[in-house]
């Protein structure tokens, strides 16, 4: 056994008799040589696209995305009200719709019958002029569209009278579709635990219908645009459940009828499909066990808490902060529109290549960055973590906490620079970057202490044997009241339920 862990044990009594304590994973990634500076051009170019956030997505001139067809009414006022900006309150469902559909995706990859995903579509082939669209998935023939709800979609009924602009946009892009198949599905999932599935079997009757009423829609938002009258565009899907444009009181749509769903009842047939729901839910959770098996770099840093996470059968999902993740989302949104930051394919396969096999999750993103280091190459692909913090002052150097993550992300992508990005959303916005940078050498011990920590996590999970693990950070030590008697006390009570 390494000789850090062999003294594991003792940790607790020393603790209890004085504050010098054996080094762990933590601290010991703290005391890794490195520089810490602030990196200016960083921060300001992440800040630029971060400020963007309350943007309306606009459209391409000439074009219309199919996206703005199945709700043209919000397409209107986007156009003709572009000051009003997105909510919080729909950038916060946004995002966390975001992330689900990431989730998923990453399971959805693995089905056998995967194709594609993200792929764009256009009219012209079709005789749809001035119209594209970018659909989530293709398994075999079929297209697939995954949208997230906060409740169940129990029947039909309930998708054409609540969810009729994600109906379409399934429909629509199978109208643009140069394959024609018939056979497409419409995915929710719950946004919250158990995140179930509610899978619809969409059967095309009538395709040119379909076109039809996509060359409608444009003809009515051309029109419309040009007259500056909305009347024949109906009332905006998302009127009930909140719309911006509605809240700004800038809209009429008050005064219009709901779009029709006649003609599209007519051109498909639409039913559960019972069976493909198992069959998705399956890889869900073979998937999601699967990846549970890779250790998130916090767990490594806060051992103990992850022990009782699993004994207690702890899901932490639901304690996510929605404001938090829409911020998160926009920062990773940030990052990836700024360009000049942007690794090209070749650097990035070569980047992921050269990572240590692990089991730790790989939480950060690739950045390609500038520094004044002599040598080889000027421009270095490096791991970035993203960060969010809600305090109101920019902190005035990097948290430890942060470069204990960071220092985890270079030992294992084997790269001796990492940066820290930083926004705080409730500072106006402000970003933060630091780069940390240290001699390769530096980083040489540090495969050995992670493969340390993992195996010394894995014994301390099968013996049942909490005492093994490390301490907190001690800034967590003080959310405890009795620390370490507290968790050990915990862990010996849950393992005699
Ligand atoms: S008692 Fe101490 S070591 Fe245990 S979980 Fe709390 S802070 Fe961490």
């Amino acid at each position: 056994m390494p000789e850090r862990n062999i003294h594991r044990q003792e940790r607790i009594s020393k603790l209890k008799e004085s504050e010098e304590v054996e080094l762990g994973l933590y601290e010991q990634l703290l005391n890794l040589t490195s520089e810490t500076k602030r990196d200016g051009s960083l921060a300001e170019l992440v800040e630029i696209e971060f400020k963007k956030r309350f943007k309306q997505d606009g459209r391409p001139k000439e074009y219309y995305y199919l996206t703005d067809l199945c709700n043209p009414a919000q397409t209107y006022w986007r156009e003709k009200k572009p000051d009003v900006d997105r909510s919080v309150e729909v950038a916060n469902k946004l995002a966390k719709g975001n992330r689900l559909q990431r989730i998923a995706f990453a399971w959805m990859r693995k089905i056998p019958d995967y194709v594609c995903e993200e792929t764009h579509l256009f009219g012209e082939y079709q005789g749809i002029e001035r119209v594209s669209g970018k659909y989530d998935m293709r398994l075999g023939d079929s297209i697939i569209e995954f949208k997230t709800k906060p409740e169940s979609v129990p029947d039909e009924e309930t998708v054409f009278e609540k969810y009729p602009q994600d109906l379409e946009q399934l429909i629509f892009y199978a109208a643009l579709s140069p394959r024609e198949a018939k056979t497409h599905y419409l995915v929710f999932q719950l946004d919250h635990q158990p995140y179930g599935l509610f899978v619809f079997r969409a059967e095309i009757r009538d395709l040119g219908m379909i076109r039809n009423i996509l060359r409608q829609r444009v003809d009515n938002l051309d029109k419309a645009l040009q007259n500056s009258d909305p009347a024949k565009l109906g009332m905006c899907r998302y009127y009930e459940p909140g719309c911006d444009f509605e809240k700004a009181k800038v809209c009429n749509c008050s005064t219009l009828e709901k779009l029709s769903v006649k003609s599209i009842r007519r051109a498909i047939s639409l039913t559960i499909d019972e069976e493909k729901k198992v069959e998705l839910e399956s890889f869900m959770l073979k998937e999601g066990k699967s990846s549970g098996e890779l250790l998130h770099p916090w767990n490594l840093l806060v051992p103990r808490r992850h022990f009782l996470n699993n004994l207690q059968g702890t899901v932490s999902d639901d304690d996510r902060d929605d404001s938090k993740e829409s911020s998160m989302e926009a920062l990773r949104k940030a990052v990836y529109r700024a360009k000049k930051l942007k690794p090209d394919a070749s650097e990035l396969a070569e980047a992921r290549a050269k990572c240590l096999d692990l089991p730790i999750m790989k939480t950060w993103r690739w950045i390609a960055i500038h520094g004044t280091w002599t040598g080889e190459k000027r421009k270095r692909v490096v791991p970035a973590l993203l960060r969010v913090n809600q305090s109101s002052k920019p902190s005035l150097g990097l948290n430890d906490i942060y470069k204990a993550q960071l220092n985890i992300a270079r030992i294992v992508s084997r790269t001796a620079q990492g940066v820290v990005i930083v926004a705080y959303p409730n500072a106006g916005d402000k970003i933060q970057a630091y780069t940390l940078s240290s001699e390769p050498s530096d980083l040489r011990g540090g495969e050995r202490l992670l493969r340390d920590s993992i195996s010394l996590l894995n014994k301390a999970l099968g013996d049942s044997e909490i005492g093994l693990l490390d301490l907190c950070p001690p800034y967590l030590r003080m959310k405890c009241s009795s620390c370490p008697d507290y968790c050990v006390g915990l862990a010996q009570t849950e393992s005699r339920a």
